[in-house]
C-alpha cells in the first residue's frame, strides 16, 4: 500500500476540483474513506485468506467492481436525493469510484507487495503499473513509525505530494482567471 497519507492527499486534491455547491465536510470525509478503505482488507489475513487468495489483500477489495459497489452504497446512504434517472446520480457514483480506484492505482506504483487485482473477482490476476516508484508502506502502523515510514514520506511528498499541489496551483489560477460559478 501507500501509506493513508498518500490516499488521504489525493482524495483531498480531487474533491478540491469539485466547484459545486455541495456539503464538503461530507464530502471530504466520503472520499478520504473510499481512497483508503481497501486496505481494511489485511483484515482478511486474520480470517485465514491468503495474500494471493481473491479476497485476500489486494485482491477484490481493491478492484474496480468492488469501487463501483462502494460509491453505489455511499449513493444510496449519503446522497439519496439523487434520482437513479438523473445526471447527478451518476456524477456520484462515478466520483466515488474513482476515488476507491485510485487507491488501486497508487498500490500499483508501489514498490512492493504483490500486484492489484483490478478486475477481480472476474479475473484475479495482480497487476502493477509500469511506474513503479512509490515507496511500500509497512503493513501495520506500529512499522510506520520507523526509518521506513520517513522512506515513505518522502517518496510519497515526491510522487504524490508534489503533483498533488501543482494541480492545486493549476486550478486556483484557473479559478482566479475564470471564477466558479455559485
Ligand atoms: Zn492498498
Amino acid at each position: 500500500m501507500a501509506s493513508i497519507f498518500g490516499h488521504a492527499a489525493t482524495a483531498l486534491t480531487a474533491t478540491a476540483l469539485i466547484k459545486r455547491k455541495v456539503n464538503r465536510t461530507k464530502l471530504n470525509i466520503l472520499a478520504i474513506f473510499c481512497a483508503s478503505i481497501p486496505d481494511a482488507d489485511v483484515l482478511m489475513f486474520r480470517f485465514g485468506f491468503s495474500y494471493s487468495h481473491w479476497l485476500g489483500h489486494r485482491g477484490f477489495f481493491h478492484s474496480i467492481f468492488f469501487a463501483l459497489f462502494l460509491a453505489i452504497l455511499i449513493k444510496v446512504i449519503f446522497y439519496n436525493k439523487y434520482k437513479w434517472s438523473g445526471r447527478d446520480c451518476w456524477l456520484v457514483i462515478g466520483f466515488f469510484s474513482l476515488m476507491t480506484i485510485s487507491h488501486g492505482v497508487l498500490d500499483a506504483m508501489t514498490t512492493g507487495g504483490r500486484g492489484i487485482a483490478f478486475f477481480s473477482p472476474f479475473d484475479n490476476t495482480r497487476h502493477f503499473l509500469p511506474w513503479r516508484v512509490i515507496q511500500v508502506s509497512p503493513l501495520g502502523a506500529g512499522r510506520f513509525f520507523s526509518e521506513w515510514g520517513i522512506a515513505v514520506l518522502k517518496s510519497e511528498f515526491i510522487f504524490i505530494g508534489i503533483p498533488c499541489l501543482l494541480i492545486l496551483a493549476v486550478n486556483k489560477v484557473v479559478n482566479l482567471i475564470k471564477p466558479p460559478v455559485a
